[in-house]
């Protein structure tokens, strides 16, 4: 058995950042920013007005002063002109502001007659204009790697960027494996259950990035595996479930080493998913998860998360444990790192009674996974632990 660490460093190294491609900036969303890109231009362009009201110089405005309208600046349609002493422009918000104007006195501090006004409210000291490129300006840069967030894709469309430099999505297939499966929907024999893992993994990965195709279930059977590893060609990650550990059943690692894979460890120190099988078949990377259900989802937050953030060119580790104050004492953890089932709410944790690995409900009204190291002694409530957020 190796450490989780180790487990982890493994894993990593069977993958590296994929290619990029260019997508429309409309599909962005999500994706991963893969080399820097630089704004277009000045935002915004001009100086433009913040408010509605009226353009005037700067050095005339004060209370009372009375100045003659000129003209009109509406966004998108500038005044031509140039403001001259005791002039003013009538401005509106995102129009530029007229040659020889420095301030915008807004429209509720002014009182007009015809083609006059007078500010009748004292205009403060903001004045309400945007400098050019206020924003952003030509040639900024946006970094990369970068996970493309709904106000990124604003910024890069407001920075003339109509398509977007982005990581391939990784290519995951996932095989679920046991003659005891059913698909959802299905109608099950009395001695089968639903095949729930591949739909929580999928679920997760496409979340995080990648593309997961659920392959058909392999039955138990070197023939039939052979067959599911045969459909997984092409994706950049295979992963199986369940049949990897050492019942009579378990043909997992032994149809990948006929096929080619070259294992890279077997066994982790880890609580759950103790049996989990990592190597290289094909070009792609491997990982064969335990088929409990609460294991394979916890190995697929702890293992294939980062895999699937390395594929994409982003830092792998973006799980930093955070720490909150046990609400009840803890056990003696025995020699596996233990990734328990837990509730952290404002700063406070409490672990889950049952933690078998099979108990999807308690998963899923879990938010946490509280990590207890190999040996850790018992703790009290009131001590500080740390966790992972799911
Ligand atoms: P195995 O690792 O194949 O011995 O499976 C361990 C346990 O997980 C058994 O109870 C299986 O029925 C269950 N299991 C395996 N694969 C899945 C799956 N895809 N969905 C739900 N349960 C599964
Ligand atoms: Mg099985």
């Amino acid at each position: 058995m190796i450490p989780v660490s180790e487990a982890r460093a493994h894993l990593l190294s069977l993958v590296e950042r994929l290619e990029t491609e260019d997508v429309p900036l409309a599909e962005a969303s999500g994706r991963v920013l893969a080399h820097d890109v630089q704004a277009r231009r000045d935002q915004p362009p001009f100086s433009a007005s913040a408010m509605d009201g009226y353009a005037v110089n700067a050095a005339e405005v004060e209370l009372h002063a009375m100045f003659k309208v000129i003209g009109e600046a509406a966004a998108g349609h500038g005044f031509e002109g140039k403001i001259g002493a005791g002039q003013a422009v009538r401005i509106f918000t995102g129009a530029p502001v007229p040659e020889g104007a420095s301030f915008v006195v807004i429209q509720e501090d002014v009182t007009r007659s015809g083609d006059l006004i007078t500010i009748t409210d004292e205009p403060g000291a903001n004045t309400n204009i945007r400098p050019r490129g206020g924003d952003f300006q030509d040639g900024q840069i946006i970094g990369a790697p970068k996970l493309l967030a709904p106000a990124d894709v604003a910024l890069l469309a407001a920075m003339n960027i109509a398509t977007v430099p982005v990581t391939r999505r990784p290519e995951v297939a996932l095989i679920s494996t046991g003659d005891e499966l059913v698909m959802p929907g299905g109608t099950p024999g009395p001695d089968q259950i639903i095949a729930s893992n591949t739909f929580g993994l999928k679920a997760m990965l496409e979340d995080l990035g990648a593309r997961a195709r659920i392959l058909p279930i392999a039955r138990d059977t070197e023939s039939s595996l052979r067959t599911a590893f045969e459909l997984a060609e092409g994706a950049d990650l295979i992963v199986t479930i369940g049949g990897a550990s050492v019942g009579d059943h378990d043909l997992v690692g032994k149809v990948a080493a006929d096929l080619g894979m070259e294992r890279s460890f077997y066994k982790v120190a880890m609580r759950p998913g103790k049996p989990l099988m990592a190597g290289r078949l094909n070009g792609a990377a491997m990982a064969g998860l335990p088929g409990n259900p609460v294991s394979a989802m916890v190995c697929g937050h702890i293992f294939l998360a980062p895999m699937i953030r390395a594929l994409l060119g982003l830092a792998a580790e973006d799980q930093h444990p955070r720490t909150a104050i046990l609400t009840e004492s803890l056990a003696a953890n025995g020699p596996r790192e233990h990734y328990m089932r837990a509730l952290a709410e404002a700063g406070s944790i409490k672990a889950f009674a049952n933690q078998d690995s099979s108990l999807l409900t308690v998963l899923s009204s879990a938010n946490a996974l509280l990590i207890r190291p190999p040996n850790d002694p018992a703790r009290e409530a009131g001590e500080e632990v740390q966790y992972i957020p799911i």
